[in-house]
């Protein structure tokens, strides 16, 4: 890892003012992890929680991230996590397309340094920044091939967003049994 690198890349983010979403932030959330990690997680944005920490995933929806990791024997500190816009979108609505793609760049330069060799989109929005035209009810847990960003194929593995099993069991249980599929696919890849 190159630790200036990273440290300058942070503070970019920190400082960020190309699109509205910096108006209203406490903090930018560039992400947390290891920047060696083999797998990448990208959420949609931060929430009220992440927005006044500055780190990823810290709310409910993060307990059940938390949780589906553990589930496979890893903490976050063994994965990297971060989200299509880095600045919490006001009331939490969705993330607009333009800002999704002036906040890309930052994206794409940790995509360059971490190398994942797996990226888990979560939820919908960070799929379709990287799988067009899927529905996530048909292809959640199933692992596909697209156009890589320091590869030239990468495999991803589309996921629901954890929130979205906050209040639907049905949910988690097919969000467990999905990631169950990680360290599988993992090995694969490896092979
Ligand atoms: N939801 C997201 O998509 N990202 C976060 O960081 C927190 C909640
Ligand atoms: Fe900059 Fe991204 Fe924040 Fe917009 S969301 S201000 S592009 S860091």
């Amino acid at each position: 890892m190159d630790k200036a690198f990273v440290s300058t890349l942070v503070g970019q983010i920190k400082n960020c003012k190309k699109c509205k979403l910096h108006k209203e932030r406490n903090n930018a959330v560039p992400g947390f992890g290891s920047y060696d990690a083999d797998v990448l997680f990208i959420g949609e944005g931060p929430g009220k929680n992440e927005d006044l920490q500055g780190k990823p995933f810290v709310g409910a929806a993060g307990r059940v991230l938390d949780e589906m990791l553990n589930s496979i024997g890893w903490s976050r500190d063994d994965v990297f996590i971060t989200n299509v816009v880095k600045c919490r979108p006001p009331n939490n609505r969705d993330p607009l397309t333009e800002e999704v793609q002036t906040c890309w760049p930052y994206l794409e330069e940790q995509i360059r340094h971490i190398k994942p060799k797996l990226i888990v989109t979560l939820g919908r929005h960070s799929m379709a920044r990287f799988l067009k035209g899927l529905k996530i009810s048909d292809v959640h847990g199933k692992a596909k091939r697209g156009k890589g960003i320091w590869q030239e194929k990468q495999v991803f593995l589309p996921l629901y967003h954890p929130a979205a099993t906050l209040y639907d069991p049905r949910k988690k249980e097919t969000m467990l049994k999905d990631f169950s599929q990680i360290p599988l696919l993992l090995k694969k890849i490896n092979a």
